[in-house]
Formats: structure tokens, C-alpha cells, sequence
């Protein structure tokens, strides 16, 4: 089957239409995902900046990117002008970067805040007191050119089924928290990222508003 088709046959059998796919292209050449691109998707996803940016250049300019990888704050500035959401805001220097570069822009970027759900030491993520200090403060309220639309998060990488699912609850408990207490009256934070192509099934189930989906489209990749 092509990469077009696996696409038209995930997004009919397998996301419901008010879960959003983001397409993860990553390590793809940029023929794949034209090919992609044929079956009518337009969301997709890359968690290197270079990559994301080469790929932009090249490829139709409907597609709507969104940069789902861990980011260093010097490189916010090459992908400012265009992405349509950054997924992995991890630190709160670097939510002031990417700020500075909506600035620049003359643009509000998008962003979700990305939490540290999973056991594994290695992933990244804010925690809650961490998050609350900082929404609280002046220094957030003064924030004008990023809009926090919800929030991002990656299970362990287990088989284990249960760790997976209460990961996922807690993502889940930490949205509705930040909600009540900071985003009421936000209408746009209502986001909520997890899910790839191993543990989809369960993040829609527990409340995903969009999965980051790779190999399952693409195919396995080669590093
Ligand atoms: C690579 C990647 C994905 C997609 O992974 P698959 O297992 O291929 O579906 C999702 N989210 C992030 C942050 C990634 O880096």
C-alpha cells in the first residue's frame, strides 16, 4: 500500500474527526511526503529544526507544520515565520525565546507545554509546581506573541498497557487543572497531544485531542 493510502485508510478507521493527526515525516525525504501530501493530509510533523525548515522550503506551502521535537532556544528563530504549532515548549526560557521571535514576526505562536508524564529520566517535560509558578507569574501575563494552546506529553515506551493508560490520566488531570485555574477564558487552550504509533488506541480513548503518528504511515525508520 502507499504512504497516500495508509493515510486515506488510518484517518477513516482508525481517529475519530475531532481527533487532529499530525503526520510525523521525520527522517522521510521529501518525495514520501508529497506523495502523502496526495491523499489530501496536510498536517505534518518534525522534531528537528534543520529538517523542518529544508523541508518547508521544498514542499507546498499549505502544509501546516508543527515541530512536536525537543528544541534549543537559539534555533527558534528559523522556524518562527511559519510553524503552525510548537508541541515541546519544555522550559520557560524557552517559551520567552519563542515569544521574542513572535515579536519579531509580527505573529502570536502557538504552543503546547510539554510535561514530564513518563518514568523514563530521559524525556523531557515540565512538572506541575514548576508550571504554576511561572503562569502565575507577571512575567507569563506579559507574554504577548505566544498562545498556549494545551498541553503534550510522551508515555514510558513499555508494553505495559497500565503505566501507559495512568500516564496518559495524568496528562489529562494536569490540562483540566491548568484550565480552571489559567485558561477559562483562553477558548484556545483546549489541546491535548499524546499518542503515537504504539499507544494511540489508548490516548484517544483517555481524552487526545491529537496524536503524533510515524512509523505506522511511513514505515519503519532508518537512523
Ligand atoms: C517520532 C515521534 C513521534 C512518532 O513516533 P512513531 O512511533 O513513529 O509514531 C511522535 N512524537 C514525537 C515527539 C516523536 O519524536
Amino acid at each position: 500500500m502507499s504512504v497516500s493510502e495508509n493515510i486515506t485508510k488510518f484517518l477513516n478507521n482508525e481517529i475519530p474527526s475531532n481527533v487532529k493527526l499530525i503526520a510525523v515525516s521525520k527522517t522521510k525525504p521529501v518525495e514520501t511526503i508529497l506523495e502523502a501530501y496526495q491523499s489530501g493530509h496536510r498536517v505534518y510533523g518534525e522534531n528537528k529544526v534543520q529538517e523542518l525548515v529544508t523541508k518547508y522550503e521544498q514542499l507546498p506551502k499549505d502544509i501546516e507544520w508543527h515541530m512536536i521535537g525537543h528544541m534549543q532556544s537559539n534555533k527558534v528563530k528559523y522556524i518562527a515565520p511559519f510553524v503552525s504549532l510548537i508541541h515541546g515548549v519544555d522550559t520557560f526560557k524557552l517559551l520567552k525565546v519563542i515569544n521574542k521571535e513572535g515579536r519579531k514576526n509580527n505573529r502570536k505562536l502557538d504552543c503546547l507545554l510539554q510535561f514530564h508524564i513518563a518514568k523514563e529520566e530521559t524525556k523531557f517535560g515540565l512538572d506541575m509546581d514548576e508550571a504554576i509558578e511561572f503562569l502565575k507569574s507577571d512575567v507569563f501575563k506579559n507574554l504577548e506573541h505566544v498562545n498556549i494552546c494545551g498541553v503534550m506529553g510522551m508515555a514510558t515506551f513499555t508494553e505495559n498497557e497500565a503505566t501507559i493508560r495512568a500516564e496518559f490520566k495524568e496528562l489529562v488531570h494536569i490540562f483540566n487543572e491548568l484550565k480552571k485555574t489559567f485558561f477559562s477564558d483562553n477558548e484556545d487552550f483546549k489541546e491535548i497531544s499524546m499518542g503515537m504509533s504504539n499507544d494511540y488506541k489508548i490516548a484517544i480513548e483517555e481524552g487526545a485531542t491529537m496524536v503524533r503518528i510515524g512509523s505506522i504511515l511511513f514505515g519503519a525508520r532508518n537512523y
